[in-house]
């Protein structure tokens, strides 16, 4: 017997499949899809057993050293979806595989993580005589069936012993799952006939991806679970992505109620004993519902009913680093099709991607117009803070100001966003707002403080840092920004005698914190809850009336074409968290651009005129969805040497395609880490066959100098 193995080497020049013989000893054991250890070189290394085989071409073959794991961890399925993600990615094999596999699995081998067990008792050959007590036992486990060792805690011991010795009980060791779901009740809402024509319109259709666009508060979860819930009855399995920020303890809390074990959630909050405990129970098939972030798309399931992406728009379903750059809606599309079983995608602010598709009838448009019960969006009421000159504290706007002790007197509760995206990489101006933009790509120069320019880094476009501001005159550019820890001393300043909770990467970064603070102001023991992006998506907290944006603007200068999409779904999403149930919600959000349209449509919450507006723009200056971008990153030590290549590598782009706008070669916005330089190459294209033979070959060109690193990234959801 020949396997054909891929070794777990993620090179490009040993990305391919290798062949070793099996000694007779472990042929019984081999299967496609199985990890086992193989020599290589002078090394021993672990691979995927790829092929099976009678014969190779090629003789004196080594023999395989032992099988890792007996079980298959990559079924044909996934097999061949990570063959897929490979053509489209242009990464090697075996990182596609390395991605789909939780490391909680390969953990294993370090055993660092154990497998906990329980101990169980159950009735054994009850025939002969006992006393009162061992009867006792005895009846208590007939009853139940068998009984946990743990809740025999008013029992003789040694009457547990000897019945044991007799043979009267059985005592049996099970695997205990370090997470329980178990539920005892099940909830269920009924739903209002929007969302059970939402239902219907997927469970009964025949299209391959429905796009639900429904406002915030609309009733999207329910919908999603009443879909899970009609697969599950079929006996089939579902798979519910979520950004990693909406795992929310909530969330999952909401998915355990009504489907108890039956879900597994895997996400960062997780010990690594949970993870590898939830796999386990994903791969025997007991969790048929999989909760998860990006990766969760390649849970091992079988028989999946239905694929389920919630905040479609959410650029963490792309991943950036390390390759494969793969998008995770692409592979739920491609496991759909596999599968035969419905995509759906719901947003309050889909991406333009998503409804331009929409609109074209390549996916289903399903919409929920209202949030639930006929409750009004909250009010939007946007502070010019150009006028809040002098009269501001600190960053507080008087009507920001004002607002919150309303709130505070009506003993109601406040969410405050700062926003600290794209935050202190480019400068503005104090004074006005404004800020610098690229003449020829309209996107914000970011700032290199190293040289003290401003850059464009789709183009290469440089200006020096001005002293003073071409728009207003004053000397007040700058580019600092503010952190979440000043404004909690502001607000502790400003309302002294209310209770405020700060919600950010570092007070969540404790294990159990996230859930904590979620808990806490939940049940009022505080009045303000304070955050970055965390709190803009996934709560639910019925005493919030106010939510307030201190700065809006930040994200608008990310210097990204998307930057005014994601600022506008990001004020969409926080405002959402306004007046979700009985009273009445309002949203402040304070800008120095009142006038730019993602802001003032935040305020009508129009979202179709703002993918309207946007999709002008877009069509203007060739960017998704009306092209295709594709970004090529050149790396390495030497500066000079990297643009030499770098400007090879775009001549014979040049030479290769006819139809692909090249832009480029331009400094990358982290231009140098950990002493190694970027250069961009950005392609716009609409389709050009020439496109992955030319970059195929660029790649292999290069696959063997060490000097210079080309990685590809298609449709990246960042181009800096
Ligand atoms: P979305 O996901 O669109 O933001 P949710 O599913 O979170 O909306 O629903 C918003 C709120 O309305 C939640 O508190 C939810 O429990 C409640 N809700 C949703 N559907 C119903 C329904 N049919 N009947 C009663 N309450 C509902
Ligand atoms: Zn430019």
């Amino acid at each position: 017997m020949i396997v054909g193995v891929l070794v777990e080497i993620t090179n490009r020049n040993v990305d391919k499949i290798f062949d070793y013989k099996v000694p007779k000893n472990l042929e019984n054991d081999i299967k496609v899809g199985i990890r086992v250890s193989v020599p290589f070189g002078r090394m021993t290394i672990e691979g995927f057993v790829m092929e099976i085989k009678e014969s190779s071409e090629l003789s004196d073959l080594k023999e395989i050293i032992d099988i890792v794991d007996k079980d298959v961890v990559l079924n044909s399925e996934l097999l061949e979806l990570g063959k897929t993600i490979k053509d489209k990615t242009l990464a090697t094999l075996m990182s596609c595989y390395q991605t789909m596999l939780p490391k909680a699995l390969k953990a294993k081998k370090n055993s660092t993580i154990n497998i906990k067990y329980d101990t169980y008792y159950m009735l054994g050959n009850t025939s002969g005589k006992f006393n009162n007590k061992q009867l006792e036992i005895i009846n208590l486990v007939k009853e139940k069936g068998e009984v946990l060792r743990k809740d025999l805690i008013d029992i003789s011991l040694s009457s547990l012993n000897t019945l044991i010795k007799k043979g009267a009980l059985l005592e049996v060791k099970k695997e205990h799952y370090r997470v329980d779901y178990s539920n005892e009740e099940i909830t269920v809402k009924e739903l209002t006939p929007d969302q059970k024509a939402c239902v219907n319109a997927v469970i009964n259709g025949n299209d391959d991806a429905y796009l639900l666009y429904g406002v915030t508060g609309s009733g999207k979860t329910e919908v999603y679970m009443e879909i899970i819930d009609y697969y599950l009855k079929q006996n089939k399995t579902s798979i519910v992505l979520v950004p990693e920020i909406s795992l929310t303890p909530q969330m999952v809390k909401r998915f355990s109620e009504r489907f108890g074990n039956n879900i597994a959630a895997i996400h960062s909050a997780l010990s690594e004993g949970e993870k590898y405990d939830e796999w386990r129970r994903i791969y025997r098939g007991e969790a048929k519902i999989v909760i998860g972030a990006r990766s969760a798309i390649f849970a091992p399931l079988e028989n999946i009913g239905v694929i389920i992406i919630d905040e479609e728009h959410s650029d963490s379903y792309k991943q950036s680093d390390p390759s494969p750059r793969y998008s995770a809606k692409e592979v739920a599309l491609i496991r759909g099709k596999t599968h035969h079983c419905p995509v759906v995608m719901g947003s309050a602010t889909p991406s333009l991607e998503a409804m331009a598709r929409a609109k074209k009838g390549v996916f289903k448009l399903l919409e929920l117009p209202n949030r639930i019960n006929g409750r009004e969006l909250p009010k939007v009421e946007i502070v010019d803070m150009n006028k809040c000159l002098g009269k501001s504290k600190g960053y507080f706007s008087p009507d920001l100001i004002t607002s919150i002790s309303n709130c505070m007197n009506r003993n109601e509760q406040v969410i405050l966003l700062l926003n600290r995206r794209g935050y202190a990489s480019f400068v503005s101006c104090k004074n006005c707002g404004f800020t610098f933009k690229c003449p020829n790509c309209d996107i914000t120069l970011t700032y290199h403080k190293s040289s003290n320019t401003m850059r464009c880094h789709y183009c290469g476009h440089g200006e020096k840092v001005f002293d003073k501001c071409p728009e207003c005159g004053e000397k007040a550019l700058s580019n600092l920004g503010v952190g979440t820890q000043k404004i909690e001393e502001e607000l502790n300043k400003l309302f002294p005698n209310n209770k405020i909770v700060r919600m950010d990467f570092d007070t969540t970064s404790k294990k159990g914190m996230h859930e904590k603070i979620i808990e806490d102001f939940k049940n009022h023991n505080y009045d303000i809850l304070l955050g970055t992006q965390m709190v803009s998506k996934g709560l639910d907290f019925p005493n919030v009336t106010l939510v307030g944006v201190i700065n809006a603007d930040t994200s608008l200068n990310i210097p990204d074409f998307r930057s005014s999409e994601n600022t506008f779904s990001l004020l969409d999403q926080v405002a959402g968290r306004s007046g979700r149930s009985e009273k009445e919600g309002k949203v402040i959000i304070q800008t120095f651009n009142p006038d730019h349209y993602a802001i003032k449509l935040v305020k009508k919450h129009d979202y179709l005129e703002f993918y309207n507006e946007e999709m002008q723009i877009r069509r203007k200056l060739k960017y998704p969805p009306f092209y295709y971008l594709c970004n090529i990153r050149i790396s390495g030590k030497d500066t000079n040497y990297l643009l030499v290549e770098a400007n090879k590598i775009k001549r014979s782009l040049e030479r290769n395609l006819s139809s692909t706008i090249i832009l480029g070669p331009s400094n990358s916005s982290i231009f140098k880490m950990n002493n190694i330089y970027r250069f961009n190459i950005l392609l716009k294209y609409k389709k050009d066959d020439s496109l992955y033979p030319i970059l195929n070959k660029i790649l292999e060109h290069y696959k063997t100098n060490s000097k210079v690193k080309v990685d590809i990234d298609f449709n990246p959801s960042q181009t800096l």
